[in-house]
């Protein structure tokens, strides 16, 4: 089975509709997919209505991608199988999208100070109806020509420490854990190879990660180094944590494809087997 359980929309900073997400990964002949936007489960009424008139081979799993805090750094947390309809899972969804359109004027401000100025509308209309993120405001930065790349927006505006960066008021991981799970969704630590954090860190953040009840790690991304993924493997099973794989796909590229290089090794417990996959 291929089995994705990581990818954006452009409601958050991913460049395809939820359709053409669904359509790729049906191209890909995926048999599960989960959209997982950052902070956001905008794309999933119309992902799920689509999927329901297409009667394709291929399972939608209704997710999400919190960002949260943990000792300084940046942590994300996957939500899989979270309700979506729930009324207080959307409230706390729509105090993420508070807290980011906060950080979002605050860093616009910053950029002006560097003589960059009116960002913060540009990339509000970037972002449309959805989740404005950090890559808005490299997009704003790439089209007027402030820098070359995206790399080179972060490493000179927007990454931690950088000119224009604002220090998120992010939530804390058992919040996000409580939130997903209230939602009767399972949380899943997105990437904890991309934290560059020492081993002895994440140890640290796997236990408090599993003390506040999440369920699973993302064992298998992209471009991850062969010892890696044995290592996450095996801090899967100390901690007791379920596998999860993704590749964390935000547009088609050279180095990104839905549902490229996932397996999972033999000896670990799948996130999704008790799903009842067809
Ligand atoms: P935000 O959640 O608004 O802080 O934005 C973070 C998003 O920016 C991540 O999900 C990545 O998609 C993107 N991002 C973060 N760091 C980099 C980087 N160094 N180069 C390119 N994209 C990045
Ligand atoms: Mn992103
Ligand atoms: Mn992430
Ligand atoms: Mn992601």
């Amino acid at each position: 089975m291929k089995i994705d359980l990581h990818s954006h929309t452009y409601y958050s900073d991913g460049a395809l509709s939820p359709k053409e997400l669904i359509d790729r990964a049906h191209n890909m002949q995926l048999d599960v997919l989960a959209i997982t936007d950052h902070d956001t489960t905008a794309a999933l009424p119309e992902a799920l209505a689509y999927q329901e008139t297409q009667k394709r081979p291929l399972r939608i799993i209704p997710g999400i991608e919190f960002s949260t805090r943990w000792h300084g750094f940046d942590i994300h947390i996957l939500g899989l199988n979270v309700d979506h309809h729930n009324e207080v899972f959307q409230q706390r969804i729509a105090r993420q999208g508070e807290r980011r359109d906060l950080r979002a004027r605050q860093m616009a401000e910053k950029l002006a100070r560097c003589g960059i100025e009116e960002v913060y509308d540009e990339a509000r209309t970037l972002a449309g109806p959805g989740q404005l993120t950090r890559s808005h405001f490299a997009r704003v930065l790439v089209k007027r020509k402030m820098v070359k790349d995206f790399e080179q927006a972060f490493k000179r505006y927007l990454g931690k420490g950088k000119r224009a960066f604002v220090t998120p008021a992010w939530p804390e991981i058992h919040e996000a854990i409580e939130w997903i799970n209230q939602a009767g969704g399972e949380a899943v630590l997105a990437h904890p190879a991309r934290y560059d954090m020492t081993s002895k860190w994440l140890k640290r953040l796997l236990n408090d990660f599993t003390q506040a009840g999440g369920q699973g790690m993302e064992v298998s991304h992209p471009q991850l180094a062969a010892d890696t993924r044995k290592l996450l493997g095996s801090y899967a099973k100390d901690y007791g944590l379920r596998a999860s794989a993704g590749s964390d796909f935000h547009f088609p590229g050279r180095w990104t494809e839905l549902g490229k290089n996932l397996s999972l090794a033999d000896d670990l417990v799948p996130i999704w087997q008790h799903w009842n996959l067809a």
